[in-house]
């Protein structure tokens, strides 16, 4: 489906017109509220791909009678295109690149070279304090590999521009 930039409207691969119809309030099992508009085709008569396109085996309606229809949050559409434009802009590039480098190297560490592949303790509590003195053991260890190579206050990336 493409979404068609100047009119609230999809097209379907058959070039077809899917219009707005309706918008409800959808309640997810967490409470979640969110707005939802329902979408229809104009006329999904004769189509050669209609069972590609329309799902939905149990239904009792016979599929040559039945009409393609899609539900979509604008919301949530707009976000993840806000969160797309974000992730490949330059700063988002640099911002994952810093990520890599801080966050996959520290768990490779901690998993490969520490050995820790599981917590031994159970509970929110007991597992946060293990977390806490497994950063502060990494962190130890990290400094004497600093320290060692001469490598103190010498960053990889300018700290102006680290997250
Ligand atoms: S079934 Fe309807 S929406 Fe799906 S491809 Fe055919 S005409 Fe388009």
């Amino acid at each position: 489906m493409h979404n068609l930039a100047d009119e609230d409207a999809y097209l379907c691969a058959q070039g077809r017109k899917l219009t707005a119809t309706k918008e409800f309030i959808r309640k997810s099992k967490t409470g979640f509220h969110s707005q939802i508009t329902h979408y229809s085709c104009e006329n999904c008569k004769d189509c050669p791909a209609k069972s590609q396109c329309i799902h939905g085996n149990h239904c009792k309606t016979p599929l040559e009678e039945r009409t393609k229809n899609i539900e979509v949050s604008k919301r949530f559409q707009r976000q993840r295109q806000e969160a797309l434009e974000r992730i490949i802009s330059p700063e988002g590039i640099q911002l994952r690149v810093n990520r890599s480098i801080q966050a996959e190297g520290a768990f490779a560490m901690v998993k490969a070279d520490m050995t820790f592949r599981r917590f031994l303790t159970r509970g929110n509590k007991n597992v946060l304090v293990e977390t806490m003195l497994l950063a502060m053991a990494y962190n130890i260890q990290k400094l004497h590999c600093k320290i060692q190579a001469e490598k103190l206050n010498r960053h990889r990336i300018p700290v102006d521009n680290a997250a």
